[in-house]
């Protein structure tokens, strides 16, 4: 076990890994926002994770549990892995295709220590955490937008960038960039041919073109 973890739920799904691996379970003693202890109920297994404002730091553990192995279903019950969990484990299959499906994604699941029998709504929601990991929040990058229109602007006198919203929810968004306003008000020719699309899964669909002229 590493020392040092970015985040809790980082901490939490390795305690759970190692728990999972000797078939066995735990349970959280102690959570906030500084303090994290997990526990065994019926030995001396024990993690104590402490956050010092930038990462948490293992400051104690005993990581061997000397109790009797619990019934199947009670660790069913105990060590299941959250979305967030499967995310981090399918990262980089939907980093490479986004649209991957989630019946794919249970398959590969199978591959997380214990075997687990991922249901189909799980996986859709890891999918879309996995989704946010990878390309961050879309809903938060929308709201990045005026900035992003005020930077086009202060680049490029010629830039325009109008968005629309429709109830806080993005609609389309139409950019003319400044060199190709020029060489069209002058006559000047120009080729250029740019266009994307995103392909999330989704809300986020759609194809994106630049101008041309
Ligand atoms: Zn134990």
């Amino acid at each position: 076990m590493n020392t040092t973890y970015e985040s809790k739920e980082d901490l939490t799904y390795e305690v759970k890994v190692i728990c999972v691996n000797a078939r066995r379970i735990y349970f959280v003693q102690k959570s906030n926002h500084h303090d994290v202890i997990y526990a065994c109920n019926n030995c001396e297994f024990l993690v104590v994770g402490h956050f010092n404002g930038e990462f948490w730091t293992v400051v104690e553990s005993n990581l061997t549990h000397t109790c009797p192995e619990p019934t199947v279903e009670e660790r069913k019950k105990n060590m299941a892995y959250t979305p967030r969990d499967i995310a981090k484990f399918i990262l980089e299959q939907v980093r490479a295709d986004p649209e991957v499906t989630p019946k794919l994604l249970i398959q590969s699941a199978k591959k997380m220590p214990g075997e687990p029998d991922i249901q189909y709504h799980h996986a859709q929601r890891a999918r879309e955490k996995a989704i946010e990991m990878a390309f961050g929040d879309p809903i938060v990058t929308f709201r990045l937008f005026p900035g992003w229109k005020t930077r086009m602007e202060e680049a490029d006198c010629d830039n325009v960038v109008e968005v629309d919203s429709y109830q806080g929810r993005y609609e389309r968004s139409f950019v003319a960039v400044g060199c190709h306003r020029r060489a069209f008000n002058k006559h000047v020719p120009l080729v250029n041919v740019d266009g994307t699309r995103c392909r999330y899964g989704g809300e986020c669909n759609g194809p994106t073109s630049s101008s041309c002229s």
